[in-house]
């Protein structure tokens, strides 16, 4: 017997969670939550004590919330065991946690563990794990992200994890073949062209500069927001970023084993603007790349307040926003109108995960007999689902359905 069952992640957007379980164990991959303010069964994964308590372990892809924060959870249900990861993941993953927990304290949101639970978080290097994971390798995302593969019940799973083979520094690794993938398809229904993308943030920023705004970019400090820096720096801009992203690439630069050559390295460790504690109108017009790609910290939004009411500056959303979230609500229109924003606001997409291109090209390459799509709303991969079952696949993409073999 052999199943695979999506606890969270698979037909939505996020709280990635995948249960495999065969006749002589059961593992997770991935434990991660819905960045939203909603109920405890629609934010964390579907777990309960019975799977938590006859786990054998849990894989980790890479430290993002979506796919770690709800470990703490896992605990509090009764799980005792390991959680493997890399190094980098394990200790980038404890901050993502934290950040989680205060950010649903703040939000007075039901948190369904106690705080000590995130200490219970017992991570091991995955260079120590049982030998039914067979391969794996980077998947470009961010530091520390990996795809797997696991041999199990005679069927080989490969889980990607988050992965791009279009980052501008992270390298990746070829995925190898398998009968059984968990793929993200975070951009299904979505054809986007990278190179167009960096092509067309540089022509905004070079714009709004030279019209006399400047351009607001919130970005993660780690990932894209490294990208995005080193790019635009390299088109000459005025550039003022914050410390945690400088800080950031000169770190990755030295992760010689995870990132590509690349001749955007050449300008990372030069001088440029840090912005200061407070926010502040730089004096010549810059673009400003600030910390948090959702703007939920006080640096992103006392900087969008500085600039909203400047009909010359603009700001530029680059990835997923969660509901709710202030980058999410000034992509309305009407929520603008109602807000007086004069700046203006446009969403760009800097690719972190496959597009629906990519994803019918993976699976083209790794010849699965069985695929689990996640990452994305079940409605947005109608097309996608059509295509893969055209060649032949048998496609799964909601959390009532699961991978069978008897
Ligand atoms: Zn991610
Ligand atoms: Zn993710």
């Amino acid at each position: 017997m052999l199943e695979i069952r999506a606890l969270g992640g698979s037909g939505e957007d996020s709280r990635n969670c995948f249960l495999v379980r065969w006749d002589d164990g059961s593992i997770l991959l991935d434990c991660g939550v819905r960045r939203e303010i909603a109920a405890v069964e629609v934010v964390y994964p579907l777990l309960t004590e019975e799977i938590a308590k006859n786990l054998n372990a849990v894989f980790l892809s890479h430290a993002h919330e979506d796919h770690t924060a709800a470990l703490p959870y896992l605990y509090h249900l009764g799980y005792g065991g390991k959680v493997y990861a890399t190094e980098e993941t394990i200790s980038l993953t404890p901050g993502f946690l934290r950040k989680w927990h205060d950010y649903a304290q703040a939000n007075k949101e039901i948190i369904p563990f106690d705080e000590e639970d995130i200490n219970k978080v017992h991570f091991e290097k995955i260079t120590d794990a049982p030998s039914y994971l067979i391969s794996r390798g980077r998947s470009g995302h961010m530091l520390g992200s990996q795809w797997y593969l696991f041999s199990i019940a005679g069927k080989r799973i490969l889980y990607t994890g988050d992965i791009t083979f279009d980052g501008l520094l992270m390298a990746a690794d070829e995925l190898p073949e398998c009968d059984i993938l968990i793929i993200d398809c975070a951009y299904a229904s979505k054809f986007i062209n990278q190179k167009n993308s960096y092509e067309k943030l540089a022509e905004i920023a070079l714009n709004t500069l030279s019209n006399g705004g400047n351009l607001l970019l919130p970005v993660p400090a780690n990932g894209r927001g490294i990208d995005m820096y080193l790019y635009l720096k390299k088109q000459g801009l005025n550039i003022l970023v914050d410390a945690a992203v400088i800080r950031n690439t000169v770190d990755l630069r030295r992760q010689t084993e995870w990132v590509k050559e690349s001749d955007l390295w050449s300008d990372c460790e030069d001088v440029v603007t840090v912005t200061g504690k407070e926010p502040v109108r730089p004096e010549v017009p810059s673009v400003i790349i600030v910390p948090d790609g959702m703007m939920t910290t006080a640096k992103a939004q006392g900087y969008y307040e500085l600039l909203r009411n400047d009909s010359k500056s603009r700001i530029v959303i680059t990835g997923h926003s969660a509901r709710g979230t202030l980058a999410d609500s000034i992509q309305i229109e009407d929520y603008r109108k109602e807000n007086n924003i004069l700046a203006g606001v446009e969403k760009l997409t800097i690719k972190v995960h496959p597009d629906e291109h990519d994803v019918v090209d993976l699976v083209r390459m790794t010849k699965p007999e069985k695929v689990m799509l996640f990452h994305a709303k079940e409605k947005n991969c109608t097309e996608l689902k059509k295509k893969l079952r055209e060649k032949g696949k048998e496609v799964s993409c909601s959390i009532r359905n699961t991978i069978k073999y008897d």
